[in-house]
């Protein structure tokens, strides 16, 4: 116990937790957790922005960081009225409380490229349906990793083409194709100039497989 100190908020003198006294950080929490708590949230892909980077939001994480103490939670889910968008039930030590957060909703930057169309790399698979099902997954399968690995499919005369947003994502899903396939791959690059002036060199692979 640290002696001759005294809390800041009462001037009573004892333990001490970030300069207070237990019930007077106690009270210190309880105001913290009343407060509007507001979260930048991606409306497409629910992402929240914390800490300058859009990520999966963890509520019991997030809470134990603000109340300073390790808690359990339950989502009480939106709140009538709309007075919050979502409502927990925060539970530490032998303290209850509820939190109620207020979204701000944004479209992130990965989901902003998603839908303006942008994409750097086409897979275009030519050969059996079981290829096109096969690149597919593969794709969703980098995807989990790689947030820019999004897609969107062209049917075309002779099979289907998957433009993404991530070059890595292309060529992984191809040499899986041949490996596992036994496609045969064939890569170009093409020049474009961007909205903004900027070069874009996109790249293409065509993945051939015999038809079955
Ligand atoms: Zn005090
Ligand atoms: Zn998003």
């Amino acid at each position: 116990m640290p002696k001759g100190k005294f809390c800041y908020e009462c001037g009573s003198q004892g333990e001490l937790r970030e300069g207070m006294c237990e019930p007077c950080f106690s009270k210190k929490r309880q105001k913290t957790a009343a407060e509007k708590i507001t979260v930048t949230q991606c409306s497409k892909c629910r992402r929240a922005l914390l800490n300058g980077r859009w990520q999966d939001i963890n509520w019991t994480k997030f809470f134990s960081k603000r109340l300073k103490a390790d808690v359990s939670i339950v989502d009480k889910g939106p709140v009538p009225h709309k007075k919050a968008d979502q409502m927990f039930e925060v539970s530490y030590g032998n303290d209850k409380l509820y939190a109620t957060v207020h979204f701000n909703r944004l479209v992130c930057g990965v989901c902003g490229r998603a839908l303006s169309h942008y994409y750097v790399a086409t897979l275009q698979v030519r050969g059996s349906d079981e290829a096109v099902r096969f690149a597919e997954q593969a794709l969703r399968d980098v995807g989990r990793k790689d947030s820019m690995a999004f897609f969107r499919v062209e049917e075309v005369r002779g099979g289907v083409n998957f433009k993404c947003g991530s070059k890595s994502a292309v060529k992984a899903a191809a040499k899986r194709m041949r490996l596992e396939l036994g496609a045969e791959l064939k890569s170009s690059f093409e020049d474009v100039t961007e909205k903004q002036g900027d070069i874009l060199r996109r790249l293409t692979i065509l993945a051939r497989t015999k038809p079955i």
